[in-house]
């Protein structure tokens, strides 16, 4: 039977889809398929979807056996009630190395005092030495895919590394913390912090102002998670207070940033594009393909978001 492959994301990630998708599917074995923007919804075996795309009624989909995201973040489809056939988020090499890249980045911007030198030219010679990595306490709020790599090279470095996570981890090198208390223990020692949680109803704000004032005095804000996890207020007002030193925010409530947006001329704010990481065609197609190949050979898909817990 020829698989009916619905491609659901917007015009320009057609073209930067189609070849590589082409490529992973027959890479998987499968040479029997349809790969199209334009199926027929109760023929459509499978849909490729970006929450942002052209479907948004899953409903008339009766006979997908999945829907298969090309992002990591779900927190705008997973709740659509139309939704009735198992969701798989995106876990791609190429994305998970990109965030490795930009987090080891942008701790070590913080860690090593960058800005001193990239900003001070000044004539003045100031010969700070900042410490050694093993001597900066660093905490990740989210170990998952994302958070787990990120957290493994920042130790890989040196660094003296807390993750905090829903469930309990066990992972090389990394202490390890989960629940209510394991939170105020990684806030608390967090000089700087990395934000790599989903955005869900039990997450949004998990960063507000009592929880910022359980952060050491000076800490450093990274977040590549999701805006919602911040109370912007609060943050903006324990920046203003010096109480945190500097946020590197990459998301946001509101993308893009309006330019109205306080952070944007904020001295102690950082803002980028939502460029922490992107998924790259090449790799996240094969992942793609992978779940399909699955689907037909009825083993389990991979990545499935659990919709009660909503990643
Ligand atoms: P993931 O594999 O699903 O990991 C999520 C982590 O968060 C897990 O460790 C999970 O705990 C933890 N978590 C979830 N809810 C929690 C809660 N209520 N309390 C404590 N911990 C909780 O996701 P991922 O692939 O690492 O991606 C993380 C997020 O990064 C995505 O959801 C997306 O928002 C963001 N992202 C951003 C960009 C960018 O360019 N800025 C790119 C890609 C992804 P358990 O391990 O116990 O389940």
């Amino acid at each position: 039977m020829t698989v009916q492959i619905l491609f659901a994301a917007k015009e320009e990630r057609w073209a930067q889809y189609e070849a590589p998708l082409r490529r992973a599917l027959e890479g998987a074995g499968i040479t029997d398929y349809v790969l199209s923007r334009d199926i027929a919804p109760e023929a459509v075996d499978y849909m490729v979807v970006a929450p942002n795309g052209p479907v948004q009624d899953f409903a008339p989909y009766r006979n997908c056996k999945a829907a298969l995201n090309l992002w990591a973040g779900v927190e705008n489809i997973i709740g659509n009630p139309t939704l009735h056939m198992p969701l798989a988020r995106m876990v791609d090499h190429g994305l998970t190395r990109g965030m490795v890249e930009w987090v080891t980045g942008h701790v070590l911007r913080h860690h090593l005092g960058m800005d001193a030198h990239i900003h001070g030219q000044d004539g003045k010679w100031r010969k700070d030495i900042p410490p050694l990595a093993e001597e900066r306490r660093v905490s990740i709020l989210g170990l998952g895919e994302l958070g787990a790599e990120c957290a493994d090279a920042l130790r890989y470095l040196g660094f003296d590394v807390t993750g905090w996570s829903r469930s309990q981890k066990d992972l090389p090198g990394i202490r390890c913390l989960a629940g209510e208390e394991g939170l105020a223990e990684a806030l608390g020692t967090a000089e700087i912090l990395v934000l790599l949680l989903p955005k869900t109803a039990d997450t949004e704000n998990v960063l507000n102002a009592e929880r910022i004032a359980q952060m050491p005095r000076g800490a450093v804000i990274i977040n590549p998670g999701r805006g919602p996890l911040i109370d912007d207020d609060a943050l903006l007002a324990a920046l203003d207070e010096g109480r945190i030193a500097h946020a590197t925010l990459d998301v946001f409530r509101t993308e893009p940033l309006p330019p109205e947006h306080p952070y944007w001329a904020h001295p102690s704010v950082t803002v980028t594009p939502h460029i922490a990481s992107e998924t790259r065609d090449e790799t996240a197609s094969r992942v793609i393909a992978e779940n399909i190949r699955r689907g037909e050979a009825g083993e389990p898909f991979l990545h499935l978001v659990d919709p009660k817990l909503g990643y």
